[in-house]
């Protein structure tokens, strides 16, 4: 399938061997300013050495492993769930369908079954093996920290997620996880049940992805790679997609 070229910034064309396709990074930038969960500095880097010194730039980096675009394994919420190292590479390159509620997602949106059942009418049934990501919408908030994370007077935040019920419903399907472009596919309910969900089934979570507006509902696959982190529960990810020209 062609999609439509709506921004040359975000495709890339890639060739490989005689087969062309369209690359779209779905990874935000790294920087000290960008959202976090608990609003701390997000990604603190240090200049080591520098040209002047030692003609050569050496740094280091201190953030917490939830980062940006990131992956949740199984064990960040469950002590015998796969950790972020074992996660195989054939649940990382993937088919990927998106949902877009992006016109109709307020602050406290949640994807239902119903918003699922709709794609699978449009665009046919969702198979297994494939990765759910949601266009909400609020990716365009990232550069303010402030809105992105959107805290009430109470301190509690709001932004779009996914429903219990709509986690089940993709369960069922037997899909290899979600992605979203909000901070949680739980939005403000602190009680995780998605994260439950997902995590105690075997399966990832994506969250603060980007440019979904320009990934087609179907026909792209992911490549959504973590750090090879032993034990580690989340990492940093960069995730692109590949639309088959
Ligand atoms: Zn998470």
């Amino acid at each position: 399938m062609v999609p439509l070229i709506v921004s040359l910034n975000t495709f890339r064309k890639i060739q490989l061997f005689d087969r062309e396709y369209y690359a779209l990074d779905l990874t935000h930038k790294l920087n000290p300013n960008i959202p976090t969960w608990n609003a701390s500095c997000g990604f603190e880097s240090e200049t080591v050495l520098d040209y002047e010194m030692s003609g050569v730039l050496v740094k280091k980096y201190k953030c917490h492993a939830g980062i940006g675009t990131h992956m949740d394994a199984p064990s960040h919420f469950f002590n015998d769930g796969l950790n972020i190292a074992q996660i195989p590479l054939e649940k990382l390159i993937v088919p990927v369908c998106k949902i877009d509620v992006s016109p109709r997602a307020h602050s406290d949106y949640m994807l239902s079954k119903q918003d699922i059942v709709n794609y699978e009418k449009h665009y046919g049934s969702i198979k297994p093996n494939t990765l759910i990501v949601a266009d909400t919408g609020w990716s365009s908030r990232w550069s303010d920290s402030d809105s992105y994370r959107n805290e009430d007077d109470k301190g509690n935040m709001h932004f779009p997620g996914y429903s219990p019920e709509c986690a089940s419903y993709l369960l069922d399907l037997d899909i290899v996880g979600i992605g979203i472009d909000t901070l949680s596919p739980d939005g403000s309910d602190k009680t995780f049940p998605v994260h439950k969900l997902l995590l105690g089934s075997s399966k990832y979570i994506i969250e603060n992805l980007t440019n979904l507006a320009d990934l087609p509902p179907t026909g792209a696959f992911i490549i959504a790679l973590p750090l090879k982190i032993q034990d580690g529960a989340e990492s940093a990810i960069r995730a692109l997609a590949l639309i088959p020209k």
